[in-house]
């Protein structure tokens, strides 16, 4: 397939779609309705819908009864934990191995032309990016996901908490399920700036930062730290009214679906003229440049606080006056 029909290519041969990044339009003034008619599918497909797939295949299937989650025990948080390790090793593991193993459309719509694992360097545990990210991301991410995980269900399983049932409450239910990604994002953007403070960004982001060219495995590999600060949205059940699956699609918003700003490509080709968007280009931004979309657009914060690329030249070069503008107040300080 041709990506230069929906982008260009710079002499190192990185890839930048011709379509701006919009902010979406939904806390916008004058209201766009059309607009934000056409916006919505891509609410739901594809991620979405397949995070909340999963999660009721994990509900229904995959969830250890009430009365096993009444009593801590290590079998079942043993196979909650092997559940989501299988999860992030699946769907990131396939995504990996199609784009960067086998390099099944070479650096078509790869935002960065290089790949990582051409690259060792010394910022990573054996001088490998994806050892690095793999080790952090089951080393410490999926373990701090399973004990949020089971702490949730071992407060459900005892009633501690404002839980409903979608038989009680189904429109309070299915309302506070559909603005969950915005809230996902809404915290994220809250502690991603806060850990862009310079000593949190020395001593826990930079670990997440290591990897200015991602790949699904950058996705989790965070400090332990960032990790607990990352699943505490997901306290949010324990304050609205909500039933455990929102709590599962929740997690797999955030857990899975860290993997969406990480992909590297802009699309995925899923025939020879076909090709699906993968929202991953303003998170690469974020990657590259550092102080630019600590959120990925859907809540407008970045366009409020000056912070927001949208990829084009016009964006770099407010980027690059708002970055003169701070040197030239940290140089005065001095
Ligand atoms: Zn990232
Ligand atoms: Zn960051």
């Amino acid at each position: 397939m041709d990506d230069l029909k929906f982008g260009t290519r710079n002499k190192r041969g990185d890839y930048t779609p011709n379509t701006p990044l919009e902010v979406a339009p939904i806390v916008v003034w004058p209201p766009k309705p059309l607009k934000f008619l056409a916006w919505l599918p891509g609410y739901f497909f594809p991620w979405n819908l397949l995070f909340m797939a999963t999660a009721l295949v994990i509900w229904f299937y995959l969830t250890p009864s009430k009365e096993t989650m009444q009593t801590l025990d290590w079998h079942w948080i043993g196979f909650i934990w092997l559940r989501n390790s299988a999860i992030v090793f699946i769907l990131y593991g396939l995504l990996e191995l199609r784009l960067y193993i086998r390099r099944s459309q070479g650096n078509r719509f790869k935002f960065n032309a290089m790949f990582p694992a051409d690259k060792p360097s010394d910022v990573f545990m054996f001088r490998s990016q994806n050892i690095d990210n793999f080790i952090r991301s089951f080393g410490t991410g999926v373990p701090i996901w399973t004990a949020y995980e089971v702490g949730m269900l071992y407060a459900w399983a005892h009633g501690w908490g404002p839980w409903a049932t979608f038989a009680d409450h189904p429109y309070a239910l299915i309302a506070l399920g559909l603005l969950l990604p915005l809230f996902h994002e809404a915290h994220f953007f809250c502690i991603h700036r806060l850990i862009h403070t310079p000593f949190l960004y020395k001593w826990v982001h930079s670990v997440h930062h290591n990897s200015i060219n991602p790949s699904p495995w950058s996705s989790l590999s965070m400090h332990p730290v960032e990790h607990l600060l990352y699943w505490s949205d997901i306290l949010i059940h324990l304050v609205f009214p909500s039933h455990p699956l929102l709590v599962l699609y929740h997690l797999q918003i955030t857990g899975t679906g860290a993997v969406v700003g990480h992909i590297g490509f802009d699309k995925i080709e899923t025939a020879d003229e076909t090709a699906m968007g993968t929202h991953a280009f303003a998170h690469y931004l974020h990657h590259k440049y550092f102080e630019v979309n600590y959120s990925d657009g859907m809540v407008p914060f970045d366009l409020w606080f000056g912070t927001w690329h949208d990829g084009t030249k016009e964006g770099e070069a407010r980027m690059d006056a708002r970055f003169a503008k701070k040197r030239a107040r940290l140089n005065a300080g001095k």
